[in-house]
């Protein structure tokens, strides 16, 4: 259930409303937009009895949500969600295109430093990193775990760029959740209900990765499970998905972004690296990503593929995110967008690019 607020209806009456439905034993979420403030209802069970609210003073009508996702669905907010990082010009969704680069892992410092130099000087404004990897075997390289997120900490310092990296389970969650900007859940938790219940919990926004073989409505239930405990924050993430065709590590479905963005307001980004699992595939997909509408690009960059501890093959080299990122600022403006280079941060820090 949905209750839409009148667009002259006031704070008071808002929380009056949310009271309302939590007395009902129900959750309130109210969810401010530019014309009005909606409140999603959710933990009913059944229908909720409308005619109560519908009398509540400031409330314009009471609306069913036939969806599986609600909080995630247009249905409840009509404009588009944008993330964006205190202090900073940064953000995901909305006009400007969001570039996340760096390493599949945080292997040495130097090596991170590295990284995080190239890409800042090429006008990234995220940095991602793995320090808990979930890898296939459990004789892989397994993540530098805090050491990683300590090195991640210094590159936000010095170069300003703000940092996403992944959790794994509860105890990195809390660890990430400490130390990052983004906490990304991925495509092999995208149904650990568990965890994304938890990840509702933070206040740091939500990047989920697409599951192996998820289908549009179970990308939008993991969004929906961190939403419904209270975190608005979500970000999206197509991956490519598992498919009989053997010439790419997976397959990318670009079709997703349109889809999700009719159903959905949360911003969606496009992941050409593990999509593709090779480095030739990773520009040509992320300048189809951008001509498809994608908030964004996450892509992994490294130094020397050829001695990366995880997923060298698809890492691209900084040189060659150099060339991507020009080239995505010539495709963003045919689409609307623009493609921010550089990250501002407010004094307190003072070592930000531009
Ligand atoms: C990653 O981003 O490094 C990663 C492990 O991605 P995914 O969860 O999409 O496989
Ligand atoms: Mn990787």
């Amino acid at each position: 259930m949905l209750v839409v607020m009148k667009a002259q209806a006031t704070p008071e009456q808002v929380q009056a409303v949310c009271e309302h439905i939590e007395q009902l034993g129900f959750r309130a979420h109210p969810l401010p937009g530019a014309q009005r403030t909606a409140i999603g209802i959710t933990g009913n069970q059944g229908e909720v009895d409308r005619g109560n609210l519908e009398e509540l003073a400031g409330v314009a009508e009471v609306i069913r949500v036939s969806k599986a996702y609600k909080l995630a669905s247009r249905d409840v907010k009509e404009e588009d969600t944008v993330v964006r990082f205190a202090g900073t010009d940064a953000a995901i969704g909305g006009n400007g295109l969001a570039i996340i680069a760096g390493p599949c892992s945080i292997e040495t410092r130097d090596q991170a430093f590295a990284i995080a130099e190239a890409v800042a000087a090429s006008g990234a404004q995220f940095f991602r990193g793995g320090a808990y990897k979930p890898r296939t075997s459990p004789y892989a390289f397994q993540g530098l775990g805090l050491e990683a997120l300590r090195i991640m900490a210094e590159i936000r310092e010095r170069f300003g760029l703000r940092i996403v990296t992944e959790a794994i389970d509860n105890e990195s969650l809390d660890l990430v959740a400490e130390w990052a900007d983004v906490v990304q859940i991925g495509a092999r938790n995208m149904q650990n209900f568990s965890l994304l219940k938890r990840a509702g919990r933070l206040r740091k926004p939500v990047l989920i990765k697409r599951g192996l073989s998820a289908t549009l409505e179970e990308f939008l239930m993991a969004a929906e499970y961190v939403m419904s405990e209270g975190n608005y924050e979500v970000i999206l993430c197509e991956r490519g998905v598992r498919t009989f065709a053997d010439h790419t590590r997976n397959t990318l479905d670009l079709s997703i972004i349109p889809a999700i963005q009719r159903l959905s307001h949360l911003p969606i980004l496009v992941d050409p690296s593990h999509a593709t699992g090779r480095r030739d595939s990773v520009l040509p997909m992320a300048r189809a990503a951008v001509a498809s509408g994608a908030d964004g690009i996450l892509v992994e960059v490294h130094d020397h593929p050829e001695k990366a501890l995880s997923d060298g093959p698809q890492s691209i080299y900084p040189s060659q995110f150099a060339g991507m990122m020009n080239e995505l600022e010539q495709i963003a403006p045919v689409v609307g967008r623009t493609l921010p280079r550089g990250i501002r941060v407010e004094a307190r820090t003072g070592a930000a690019k531009g």
